[in-house]
């Protein structure tokens, strides 16, 4: 077993009058959403004026049509393909009978609600180079919209406002501080108080996380927000950010932190506490990785893996909860962030609920800052609990691995990821996309930092994926995920679904007692908000990973959902892609839909391609090593890809040195995203990983012979 888990590691209401009352009113169009607007979304459950509905992000639709007695019924509306293939993530806006939905490379499309006609697309043209980047696909999780404008944040670090009406860009800034840097936006801006906040990733590859708020109608910035503090050498940033950071965080930190940017990436949850005035911020993990490389092993590491609360008009540190001291698992805190007020011991409090990457749902009062509780969700080895006095974990301290590797759960993918939960304040429950992946850490003792490479300060060993196909399906069917109904007061699940893979999809949960969610195979399926029973399932043709939305259009209840499989893990993982359909699609039902999907087409895999060379072991085993630290989190462990990206088992140019050299070496694929590794290594280093792939390629080769895949 302890062969397979390593293996297994392998890396990584009234409602319809509410919608009816606002269509072709006043406010007709994205012109009428202003902050007004956006603060009593709750009163228009037709429109989906938000990321997560409204601003508390509950992804709770108060619209009844669609019934647990009547879902079976629902069927197709319509669809539309998407211009790319890559993962698709976004959660869809809709508002007044039109969608903004965005795709992998950033691009925006505007779509008729109803009938699913293109108004517009803008695509960004963002330089394929930036996926490299990109530690988790080259995704977008969508659109933010206000007073005619639409807002996407590119990979590049553009944020950018597009006319609503044509898609024509009205003002575009560059958020990174550095553009030379590898940072990366996938996450989708908030509009709050006139003003749009976005914040990045890149802590696998080394920099440092912030947020920035702009005046929505110029792109000004108005505040930035430093997540951890840089190098004291170079004093303040004169940011909002300065003296929590010299005051509070900066003394967390040790030894020479900033050289790799330190981490504390915001890429995903930013949700705006109307009630409280407050914004809240998840903050990622620690980069690198391995808390000892990073700063000595010591210290908290503020604000890493923590939910920080920031005054909005100013970008003032307000309070912060760190769920993971010390982080060195990559345990973010960036997950989805869920506002409400739950009756706790018989008194009514305002909270919010996170479920962050390290396996615990923590209830916290917003109020400031203070845990209620917090209970593991999935299982997990790094930690027996939660202190509640302290507020800080239990730790196991062999999960640190100090002296020796540890298999850990959960993974670096995470308990549960960015994919959204969802709250129905009527069955009070959260419906949370969990899963369960083991992780083995390893101390990487002669780290060496690389420059805009990945930087994680663990050992990834080549040679965890078993060549015998019986091995490697146990270790498949060993990888679970979960649809959870989480009960937040009792902290305890109220009913749970086990799914044969993890990386499922978001959740949408709904005033017609449902709960909407897809799954990494490719079904779209309607249970049961109170107990769990699967009520209505419909094949996408490619795995789902992306949340639900609802609206209505003239008292029609709708249910979309992007479809397209893609994000970290089927990038970093071994296993076949479940896509029958390769492009993307938004997909949109109602009851008595009649639409169906083109019949797909079982794709077509090229034969094993092993060059005739050949090569000494040496250059095996250097190749292996190169691999694993560089290849593997994008064409997969031990050269078995997802088939997200190229099986390069399979690839064209893996018989020919001269073609192998031009792509790896000098980047002649760099169009596509291929970018050139001479930055970081020789030829011969690159003929070296030709060489594995090569034997790697033999080995599949033997396979087919033998009538195998
Ligand atoms: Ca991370």
């Amino acid at each position: 077993m302890k062969r397979m888990m390593k293996s297994a590691a392998v890396l990584l209401a009234g409602t319809m009058m509410a919608g009816l009352a606002v269509s072709g009113g006043p406010g007709s169009g994205v012109r009428g959403v202003d902050a007004q607007r956006l603060v009593n979304a709750r009163n228009e459950p037709g429109n989906w004026m938000t990321h997560g509905g409204t601003y508390a992000e509950q992804r709770f639709a108060d619209l009844s049509q669609i019934t647990a007695e009547n879902v079976g019924q629902l069927g197709l509306a319509w669809y539309a393909d998407l211009p790319t293939n890559r993962g698709q993530e976004a959660t869809p806006i809709v508002v007044d009978g039109t969608m903004y939905t965005t795709t992998s490379w950033s691009n925006v499309m505007a779509l008729d609600a109803v009938t699913g006609k293109v108004k517009w697309h803008y695509d960004p043209q963002v330089d394929k180079a930036r996926g490299h980047s990109a530690c988790c696909d080259v995704v977008n999780r969508g659109v933010a919209v206000w007073n005619g404008l639409v807002f996407v944040a590119a990979l590049d670090g553009r944020l950018i406002a597009l006319d609503a009406n044509t898609g024509k860009v009205k003002w575009s800034t560059q958020t990174f501080t550095d553009p030379t840097k590898p940072y990366t936006i996938t996450g989708a801006p908030r509009v709050v108080k006139g003003m749009v906040i976005i914040g990045n990733g890149g802590a696998e590859l080394g920099v440092r996380g912030y947020v920035t708020a702009y005046d929505a109608s110029t792109g000004k910035k108005k505040w930035r927000f430093f997540t951890v503090p840089g190098n004291p050498a170079n004093g303040p940033d004169g940011e909002a950010s300065d003296s929590v950071l010299a005051g509070k965080a900066g003394p967390t930190w040790h030894g020479e932190y900033w050289k790799g940017g330190a981490g504390g990436t915001a890429w995903d949850a930013i949700v705006y506490d109307q009630e409280l005035d407050q914004l809240y911020i998840g903050v990622g993990n620690g980069s690198p990785w391995n808390h000892m490389i990073r700063s000595e092993g010591k210290g908290d590491n503020l604000f890493l893996s923590s939910v920080l609360a920031l005054k909005p008009d100013t970008g003032e540190y307000l309070w912060h909860y760190q769920t993971t001291p010390g982080e060195t698992w990559d345990y973010t805190a960036t997950q989805p962030i869920i506002l409400s007020t739950l009756m706790i011991e018989g008194r009514p409090r305002k909270v919010l609920m996170q479920a962050p990457k390290n396996g615990f749902f923590y209830v916290i009062d917003r109020e400031g800052g203070q845990l209620i509780s917090a209970k593991g969700f999935a299982t997990q080895t790094w930690a027996t609990g939660v202190d509640l006095k302290t507020g800080r974990p239990i730790e196991n301290p062999e999960a640190r691995y100090l002296k020796a590797g540890s298999l850990v759960m959960p993974s670096p993918l995470g308990a549960h990821n960015w994919h959204p939960m969802s709250f129905s304040p009527r069955t009070g429950l959260v419906y949370l996309p969990a899963q369960e992946l083991p992780q083995l850490y390893q101390n990487e003792p002669g780290f060496e930092r690389r420059e805009g490479a990945w930087n994680l300060g663990i050992v990834l060993d080549p040679g965890t994926v078993p060549d015998d196909r019986a091995q490697f399906k146990a270790i498949k069917s060993a990888l679970k995920g979960k649809l959870i109904a989480w009960d937040p007061v009792a902290q305890k699940p109220a009913w749970e679904i086990t799914y044969d893979g993890p990386w499922n999809g978001g959740t949408l949960a709904t005033a017609g007692n449902l709960v909407f969610q897809g799954n990494g195979v490719g079904d779209f399926q309607a249970f049961n908000a109170s107990t769990g029973d699967k009520l209505w399932s419909f094949n996408a043709q490619t795995g789902i990973i992306a949340p639900p939305v609802s609206y209505s259009v003239n008292g029609q209840q709708y249910v979309a959902v992007m479809a397209g499989y893609g994000g970290a893990y089927p990038l970093t993982s071994a296993f076949e892609d479940p896509r029958e359909a390769r492009n993307g699609r938004v997909l949109v039902f109602k009851l008595g839909g009649k639409r169906q999907l083109p019949k797909a087409t079982q794709p077509v895999f090229a034969a094993a391609n092993p060059p005739g060379d050949a090569f000494t072991p040496a250059q095996v085993t250097e190749g292996a090593r190169i691999y694993a630290t560089n290849c593997a989190f994008c064409h997969g462990p031990d050269a078995y890809s997802s088939g997200i990206l190229p099986d390069l088992r399979r690839s064209a140019v893996l018989a020919d040195a001269d073609a192998w050299k031009a792509v790896v070496h000098d980047g002649a694929l760099k169009a596509n995203g291929m970018i050139a590794f001479s930055r970081w290594y020789t030829p011969a280093q690159v003929e070296a990983v030709r060489a594995y792939v090569g034997q790697q390629a033999k080995k599949l080769q033997a396979q087919e012979a033998a009538g195998g895949k």
